[in-house]
């Protein structure tokens, strides 16, 4: 199989692989559950085994979108969002059973009116819901030939649907640069590398929790809902281990929010280590895995992925993008 295609099937299914690993244990305390050693059954909502949760639902949604539509829409994209939690779309059950705080309110406000105004204010939270479903959005922006800048633009922009939070945007744009790297065959010398220099950059004050990550041991690692504490845990996961599995064991054993975490280390060792690189056992096992391989060979072939202020429902993107990163100031394809 060719490289790059190995390594976006890898990102996707990794995705779901972590989601159905952790949630058996998710909400429980490290330590305090049976060791997670493969697929099992249970959880807070009693799914078979390999059966994935929210995050693995919205990734779908937001690929199928992008499949559709051969672009950024954010209209398509919340309908996609809506019809999941009201009518079950892309669910494992066919039933939406979990979703997060800032997206049911997100989704319940784009209900009641879709455009957001110039003037809307800044959430304070940032939760983790914008990071645990970014891989189509990466996969695309590679297949469609971005660079690792607009790459974490597209990052952002996705995030800002739910999440409109200073630090969630920043934070999923910075996941999306490294997922940028892990797929397109930078090693984890260089990711680390741009890591410590971000961490080190006092602008990006809110990852000052990061500094010498590699180093800290299990109980310094905060498995919670916080983007910036998942995203932690999914790094430190990938950087200390040598494998897709032993990682991602590591990952969901940490509890907590275990199938997010799962999820967001999964995209990212996934992409590193492609498709083959995870163990087989755990790819047939999980749920609908021969339909999400298609789905990212579709997303391989999308050739022209952009984003203009008319597939916008943030009226602040008329006069530039909207999203709340200085550095950048220029626009995309208006
Ligand atoms: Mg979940």
């Amino acid at each position: 199989m060719e490289k790059l295609q190995d390594k976006f099937r890898g990102a996707l299914i990794g995705l779901a692989v972590g989601d159905a690993l952790g949630m058996p244990v998710e909400f429980q305390t490290r330590g305090k559950f049976e060791e997670v050693k493969g697929f099992s059954s249970g959880g807070p909502f009693n799914l078979p085994a390999g059966y994935w949760t929210d995050d693995t639902s919205m990734a779908l949604c937001l690929a199928d979108s992008i499949i559709a539509k051969q672009k950024y829409d954010s209209f398509d994209v919340m309908d996609r969002y809506s019809r999941w939690i009201r009518e079950g779309y892309r669910s494992s059950t066919e039933k939406c059973f979990d979703v997060g705080n800032q997206i049911s309110k997100s989704v319940s406000k784009y209900g009641q009116n879709s455009i957001i105004p110039p003037d809307e204010q800044r959430v304070e939270a940032a939760g983790n819901g914008c990071v645990m479903r970014l891989a189509p959005v990466i996969i695309a922006s590679i297949a469609s030939g971005k660079d690792v800048i607009n790459t974490e633009r597209y990052a952002m922009i996705s995030a800002r649907e739910t999440h409109y939070s200073v630090v969630a945007e920043h934070v999923t744009g910075i996941f999306g640069g490294l997922l940028y790297m892990a797929i397109t065959g930078s090693s984890k010398d260089e990711m680390k590398e741009l890591i410590y220099s971000l961490v080190s950059d006092k602008k990006n004050h809110y990852i000052q929790s990061w500094q010498k990550f590699i180093e800290k041991n299990v109980e310094e690692i905060k498995p919670t809902g916080y983007v910036v504490d998942t995203v932690e845990a999914a790094l430190w996961s990938f950087m200390t281990t040598s494998s897709f599995e032993e990682g991602a064991l590591r990952a969901v054993n940490l509890g907590g929010d275990a199938d997010t975490i799962g999820a967001v280390y999964g995209q990212l060792a996934g992409g590193y280590y492609g498709l083959s690189g995870i163990p087989k056992e755990w790819i047939e096992k999980s749920f609908m895995h021969d339909e999400i391989l298609n789905i990212a060979d579709q997303l391989a072939q999308v050739k022209t992925y952009s984003f203009s202020f008319r597939d916008s429902r943030f009226e602040i993107d008329k006069s530039g993008p909207g999203y709340s990163d200085e550095r950048y100031t220029d626009k995309i394809n208006h």
